[in-house]
């Protein structure tokens, strides 16, 4: 049903870069097996899933949304993506991406845009549009996205879907292409608070493969998302963040971000107002560290490893040359633009004033997280400012473009998890999104207040 569904409107929509139908229908038919003799199977097996295409799949093209990657086939799995096909789940195919999973409208895919399915003309969100787009398209019940600075969270807000980025180190990374390593972590795409909850737990767990892995085992998210359901919040603690609201922010976006509120005070929850007074550096701060981070990762795609080679015109094909022909070839504006910030940013005489500067704005970032969970089991906020706007309206003013992320980038300096879920329609009729946030390693507490909203 679900082939049928991309079949029909992935012209449209253009969720997916690369679709995996006779691998899908392949597992299906094996659950459908392993069912019919009685096995124990996982509570999503045959629930099938799109994966973005930043993550490794085994025999399956893997672009990230780069030319420089076109044609590549990695030979290994995920961590995520193994656990994945461990409990039977079809994988339908690879989502869209801005390229390197730079940016937060699907816009630099070098694969072509993807279409909000509430509206064609208007952006699905970024880095991770392509899987906020099938889930919300119904192309798929299920979807693995990243977040960097926002990827998972505010694609769900634009496109009413839920979006989780759990705490750092609680997923595996290995297997993703990195963009910023200390920022990275991978979490569901959904349309339900429960079925977030239950992949969630799927993917998350150790990992000996990934050094940042959090060995300890975490409290069950399936569980608190059954607790919540149950509509009583008695006792907690919700805490309203000051700097998160007011300039900037869409009325109608607000309006429901305050309905949503008043949803959880009937619920039992108590309101506290917070302030987190560095967060208005967060932005400066990321986008600094990220691009530093990105410069580094991204020197692996030299032409001779992975992908794409590209010949050099001006002499003979010395190793640096390749590189210039390749990177200058295959990486798009937004790459470029970042790993030259990145590169400036980490060089000798500017690594303090910069790179040094935007590390200790994260440190202090650190510490107003710790002073406003003291006040609050729970911090709240719109996913983003706005709801969806239009294709083309910020490609050419990457400030704009990253003022999107305002909300959501805190978080990922801190490393602490946050989901959003749809707060409903705002006054243009396009969905808005309320973002949760909890201490690391409290994910639970996000599928708890989580469910009794929705
Ligand atoms: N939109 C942000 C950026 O462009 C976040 C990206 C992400 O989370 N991968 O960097």
């Amino acid at each position: 049903a679900h082939l049928d569904r991309i079949a029909a409107v992935d012209g449209a929509v253009h969720a997916f870069l690369h679709v995996s139908a006779e691998q899908a229908l392949d597992t299906a038919r094996d659950v459908d097996g392993r069912r019919a003799r009685g096995e124990e199977l996982h509570a999503l097996a045959g629930v099938p899933i799109a994966v973005k295409d930043v993550v490794v799949t085994e025999g399956l093209p893997t672009t990230a949304g780069s030319r420089i990657l076109e044609g590549w086939v990695p030979p290994y799995d995920a961590t995520l993506v193994s656990r994945i096909k461990a409990a039977g789940l079809p994988i339908l195919g690879k989502t869209n991406m801005d390229e390197f999973a730079m940016g937060s409208s699907t816009e630099h895919s070098a694969y072509g845009d993807t279409h909000n399915p509430w509206d064609l003309d208007r952006i699905p969100g970024g880095s991770g549009g392509g899987s906020a787009a099938a889930v919300a398209a119904y192309e798929a019940p299920l979807a693995i996205g990243t977040d960097t600075g926002g990827s998972i969270r505010q694609p769900a807000a634009v496109t009413g879907t839920v979006g989780v980025k759990p705490t750092y180190g609680s997923v595996s990374r290995y297997g993703l292409i990195a963009m910023a390593s200390s920022l990275d972590q991978a979490g569901p795409v959904t349309r339900t608070v429960l079925d977030a909850a239950l992949l969630h737990e799927l993917i998350g767990g150790h990992d000996p493969l990934d050094s940042t892995s959090i060995p300890e085992p975490l409290p069950s998210l399936v569980e608190a998302a059954r607790a919540g359901a149950s509509g009583d919040l008695t006792g907690v603690r919700v805490g309203v963040i000051t700097e998160l609201q007011g300039e900037g922010y869409q009325a109608g976006v607000l309006a429901r971000f305050h309905e949503s509120l008043e949803l959880l005070q009937r619920a039992g929850a108590t309101l506290v107002e917070v302030s987190c007074p560095h967060f208005r550096y967060a932005l400066g701060a990321y986008y600094l560290i990220m691009p530093s981070e990105a410069s580094s990762n991204l020197a692996k795609f030299d032409g001779m490893r992975f992908g794409l080679r590209v010949e050099p015109t001006d002499g003979p094909a010395t190793a640096e040359r390749v590189m210039a022909a390749t990177r200058g070839a295959g990486f798009g504006d937004e790459v470029k633009r970042r790993v030259i910030l990145g590169t400036y940013a980490l060089s000798a005489g500017y690594y303090d004033a910069y790179y040094g500067s935007a590390q200790k704005v994260r440190t202090l970032i650190q510490r107003d997280f710790a002073a406003a969970f003291a006040q609050a089991d729970v911090l709240v906020s719109p996913t983003a400012p706005t709801t969806a706007f239009k294709l083309g309206e910020k490609l050419d003013d990457p400030l704009a473009m990253y003022l999107n992320d305002v909300a959501t980038i805190p978080a990922n300096l801190a490393g602490v998890p946050g989901l959003s879920l749809p707060s409903g329609l705002s006054d243009d009729g396009l969905p808005a999104g309320f973002q949760i946030l909890a201490p690391a390693k409290a994910d639970d507490r996000l599928y708890r207040v989580g469910a009794a909203l929705e």
